[in-house]
C-alpha cells in the first residue's frame, strides 16, 4: 500500500513550490506530497487516487484561483474523500471570506499567507489535522474486525464501546459483507456465536462484554494505588477537565468511566460552539485530545468501570465498583452527567439496539447508508444527529411535538437543516409505537392536532429527548433536587434537609455537595448549563476547590 497523499493546490507556481518544499521536508517519510496548479487538476488527481484505492489525508488549497475558488475545490473533494482534512490558504485580506466558507465547505482550518516560520505557523496545524485524520480513518483490513448482525443489540454494544473508546476497527455486517463468512470460517467460529471480534493475530472473542474487550486490548482495569487525592467519576468534558487540572496541580488523580471517555460530548458529530475551534471539533477528536492531555500530565484513566456505591469513613470516601473492588480517596468529583430518557412508546424497549438507539448517531451513521431513519427530539443534539445521519441515510425525518424548532435548537443548526435536501421535519407529531420482526421496520406516527395515526417504513430511529441525571449511585446524604440533580454550594443552603445533614462549621464550597469533600460538576449538577464549555469550566474550577478542602482537613 502506498503512503497517504497530501495534495496542495495553487495557481501561483512560486507559492505551490514553497508549500511543497515545506511539507516535503517534514512529512515525506510518511506521506506523498502532491501538487496541482488548478482546482480542476486537483479534482482529477483526487479522482485518480480514488480509482487506485489510495488514501488522501489532506488537501490544502489557495482560495483565489481562476476558474474555481479554493473553498469550492475543497467542498467538491469531500464527495470523494469525506475524511480528508481540508485547509484553505488565504491572503490576510481574505480571512473574512474564509471564515464564511467554513460552514459551506466544511473546511477544517484556514492558514493565512505567509506561513513563515513553518515550525510555528504551518507544522503544528498540519500535525494536529493529520492526527485527527489518522484517528478517524477506517482501520486497515488487517486490524481489529468486528463481525455481527446489523440489527443485533449485542453487536451495537461492542460497536459503541469501540467507537467511544477511540479504538479503530472494521465493522463487517454478516448479512452484507461478502468477506465476513470467509473470515469466520478461517478463524473457526460459527455464525451462531456472533458478534465476534477478530484480532490482528487471528485470535477471537466470541460475543464479548466491553470489559473483556478492554482487557484483551491491554487496557488496565485496576487502579495503581489504594488511596487517591482525587477520584473523578465520569469522563465527559467535566471529568476530563478536572483530570487535566488535578494531575497538573500535583494531586494523585484517578479518572474513571462506566462506559468510555467523552460522555455525551463524545457522541457529538460536530461541536461548533466550543472556544478555540473555529471550524468546530468532533466529539471524538475533543475527547482524544483531552484524554491524552490528562494522561500526559499524570492522571490515571480506567474504563469501563462503574462506581455503584460510595461511603464516607473519617472523611475518606470509599468507592465500590460494579465488580466489588474498592478504593479510597480524599476528595471525589461526581461528573456523571445525564442520559436520554426512555421513550414510552410501545415496542421501543424491545427494539433497543436493533434499530432503536439512544443518541449513538455517530456509531450507527455509516450503517444507515441508503436507509430511512427517524430522529426524535428538537434540541441541539437531535439537530446535530440529524445533520450527521443525513450524510449517509437516504432520508432523515425529525419528529417533534412542538410546532417548530425555534425555541429548542440553535439558529445555525436550524439553518443547516433547512438547507439539507434529505431532512424533513414533522411537527406536532409523536411516535405512538414501533414495530418489526427482530429489528425495527415501521414506526406509527400520531398527529397531536387531530389524533390521526399513520404507519411509515423505518430502518432506524434515534431518540434525543428528555434527560435524567446519573445520580442514583451517590450516597443518600448527597442532597438532590426533585429531578435528582445534585445540589451544590449555595443552592444547598436553601434545601430543607441542609441543616440536618451539614455538620461543618463552614459553609459548603462552591461546587461541594452536602457531603464534605464530595463535589459535583457538569450536567449532573442542579443548575448546570448543559454545555461543553460550562462542564469544562466547572471541572477545572473544582480542582481549586479540592485544594481548599484538603487544606481544611
Ligand atoms: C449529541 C450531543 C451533542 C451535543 N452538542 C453540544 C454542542 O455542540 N455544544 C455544547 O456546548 N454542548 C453540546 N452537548 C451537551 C454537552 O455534551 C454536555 O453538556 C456535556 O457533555 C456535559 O458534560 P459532563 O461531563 O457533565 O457529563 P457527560 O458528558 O454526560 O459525561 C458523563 C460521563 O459519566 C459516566 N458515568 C455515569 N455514571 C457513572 C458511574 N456510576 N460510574 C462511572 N461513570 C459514570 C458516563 O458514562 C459519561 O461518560 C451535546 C450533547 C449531546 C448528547
Amino acid at each position: 500500500m502506498s503512503k497517504p497523499a497530501l495534495l496542495i493546490v495553487d495557481d501561483d507556481p512560486q507559492v505551490l513550490a514553497a508549500v511543497r518544499r515545506d511539507l516535503r521536508s517534514r512529512y515525506r517519510e510518511d506521506y506523498t506530497v502532491m501538487s496541482a496548479g488548478s482546482g480542476g487538476q486537483a479534482l482529477s488527481t483526487a479522482d485518480e487516487l480514488k480509482k487506485r484505492g489510495e488514501s488522501l489525508a489532506m488537501m490544502i488549497s489557495d482560495e483565489r484561483m481562476p476558474g474555481m475558488l479554493g473553498h469550492e475545490v475543497l467542498a467538491r473533494s469531500r464527495e470523494m474523500y469525506p475524511l480528508a482534512r481540508r485547509v484553505l490558504l488565504t491572503a490576510y485580506s481574505d480571512i473574512d471570506a474564509a471564515v464564511k466558507a467554513i460552514n459551506e465547505a466544511h473546511i477544517d482550518h484556514y492558514l493565512s499567507k505567509p506561513w513563515d516560520p513553518p515550525e510555528e505557523r504551518l507544522y503544528p496545524v498540519v500535525d494536529d489535522l493529520l492526527d485527527d485524520w489518522q484517528a478517524a480513518r477506517p482501520s486497515e483490513a488487517k486490524g481489529l474486525r468486528l463481525i455481527g448482525h446489523q440489527w443485533s443489540p449485542r453487536s451495537h454494544v461492542i460497536k459503541d464501546f469501540l467507537a467511544s473508546s477511540l479504538i479503530p476497527y472494521r465493522w463487517m455486517d454478516f448479512a452484507r459483507d461478502a468477506d465476513a463468512r470467509g473470515l469466520l470460517d478461517a478463524v473457526g467460529v460459527g455464525d451462531g456465536e456472533l458478534p465476534v471480534l477478530v484480532f490482528e493475530d487471528g485470535s477471537v472473542l466470541r460475543d464479548p462484554q466491553p470489559r473483556q474487550v478492554a482487557q484483551r486490548l491491554g487496557k488496565s482495569l485496576s487502579a495503581s494505588f489504594d488511596v487517591y487525592d482525587l477520584v473523578i467519576v465520569g469522563a465527559g468534558p467535566a471529568g476530563l477537565a478536572a483530570a487535566v487540572y488535578g494531575a497538573s496541580e500535583g494531586l494523585r488523580t484517578l479518572l474513571l468511566d462506566r462506559h468510555a471517555p467523552g460522555g455525551q460530548a463524545g457522541s457529538s458529530s460536530r461541536i461548533e460552539n466550543y472556544l478555540g475551534f473555529p471550524t468546530g471539533v468532533t466529539g471524538s477528536d475533543l475527547t482524544r485530545r483531552a484524554l491524552a492531555q490528562a494522561q500526559r500530565l499524570g492522571a490515571e484513566f480506567l474504563a469501563p468501570l462503574e462506581v455503584t456505591r460510595v461511603s464516607v469513613e473519617a472523611g475518606y470516601k470509599r468507592l465500590t465498583f460494579g465488580d466489588g473492588r474498592e478504593l479510597v480517596t480524599r476528595t471525589m468529583l461526581a461528573a456523571t452527567g445525564m442520559i436520554y430518557r426512555e421513550h414510552p412508546a410501545a415496542g421501543m424497549a424491545e427494539h433497543m439496539g436493533a434499530g432503536v438507539y439512544y443518541g449513538a448517531a455517530t456509531t450507527e451513521a455509516a450503517a444507515c447508508a441508503g436507509r430511512r431513519v427517524f430522529v426524535i427530539g428538537g434540541g441541539n443534539s437531535a439537530g446535530q444527529g440529524a445533520m450527521h445521519l443525513a450524510r449517509f441515510a437516504e432520508q432523515v425525518d425529525i419528529v417533534i411535538r412542538r410546532d417548530s424548532l425555534r425555541e429548542t435548537m440553535s439558529h445555525y443548526l436550524i439553518d443547516q437543516i433547512g438547507k439539507t435536501r434529505n431532512i424533513r421535519l414533522f411537527t406536532r407529531t409523536d411516535i405512538a409505537r414501533v414495530e418489526g420482526d427482530g429489528h425495527l421496520e415501521r414506526v406509527a406516527l400520531t398527529s397531536l392536532d387531530d389524533g390521526t395515526c399513520r404507519v411509515e417504513q423505518a430502518d432506524a430511529l434515534f431518540v434525543f429527548i428528555g434527560t435524567r441525571p446519573h445520580s442514583e449511585w451517590l450516597p443518600r446524604d448527597v442532597l438532590r433536587d426533585d429531578k435528582a440533580f445534585v445540589l451544590t454550594g449555595r443552592d444547598l443552603i436553601a434545601a430543607e434537609a441542609y441543616l440536618r445533614i451539614w455538620k461543618e462549621t463552614r459553609e459548603p464550597l462552591l461546587l461541594e455537595t452536602s457531603v464534605p469533600g464530595v463535589f459535583a460538576a457538569g450536567d449532573v449538577r442542579a443548575g448546570a448549563m448543559n454545555r461543553v464549555a460550562s462542564a469544562v469550566g466547572e471541572g477545572s474550577m473544582m480542582v481549586r476547590l479540592a485544594h481548599e478542602y484538603l487544606a481544611l482537613t
